[in-house]
């Protein structure tokens, strides 16, 4: 396998078997499988048959139309709350404490009457910055943003889509969200 090429990865993709490398740093194992637990850069240590997930450097700026990714932190009635992990097309690594907010008018092109209904902690998403002061505002109302991996209610593992919901296999469950159209196809780039 190609490893020397620099990986980054989004919270939940896979990254090894147990077969092949311990869980390092920055990742966990589930059934066998080794799981990146936070965005950042895979490093597989040949020594101690680590896999690790190293967090970017911090930095702390966006600007006004940058796409970002990160995850879901909270969900209150009019907004949601989301940690920026990474801009995308770029290397700047974002401190894991920026905060954006994404207000429920935002979210979709359509109605939006729950964000229950279209996000749940945890959710990796990709999202514009439509405002950086005096807080940091983002959207997810185009077709490619939204959730990109979604993780079960229940038993937290990724979730597969299935038109315009997100099912668990595991489970047999079916959940509603705002869906990217890159959910699963995503790829991320350090430049
Ligand atoms: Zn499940």
């Amino acid at each position: 396998m190609e490893e020397s090429k620099e990986r980054l990865v989004m919270p939940g993709e896979e990254v090894g078997t147990h077969e092949e490398w311990m869980p390092g740093e920055g990742t966990y194992e589930a059934n066998g499988i080794i799981y990146a637990k936070t965005f950042g850069r895979l490093e597989y240590d040949e020594e101690k048959l680590e896999a690790t997930v190293k967090a970017f450097n911090p930095v702390t700026e966006v600007k006004e139309g940058d796409i970002i990714y990160g995850t879901i932190r909270e969900r209150r009635k009019a907004i949601a709350t989301a940690d920026i992990a990474l801009v995308e097309g770029s290397s700047r690594g974002i401190a894991m404490d920026m905060e954006a907010t994404l207000h429920i008018s935002k979210i979709s092109d359509d109605y939006t009457e729950n964000i229950e209904d279209k996000y749940l902690k945890g959710d990796v998403i990709r999202a514009k910055v439509t405002q950086t002061t005096p807080s940091i505002q983002i959207t997810t109302m185009d077709k490619d943003l939204g959730v990109v991996r979604g993780y079960c209610f229940k038993c937290r593992r990724g979730m597969e889509r299935t038109g315009d919901t997100l099912f668990c296999g595991y489970c047999d469950r079916r959940e509603s969200r705002k869906i990217s159209n890159l959910y699963g196809r995503i790829t991320l780039k350090s430049k």
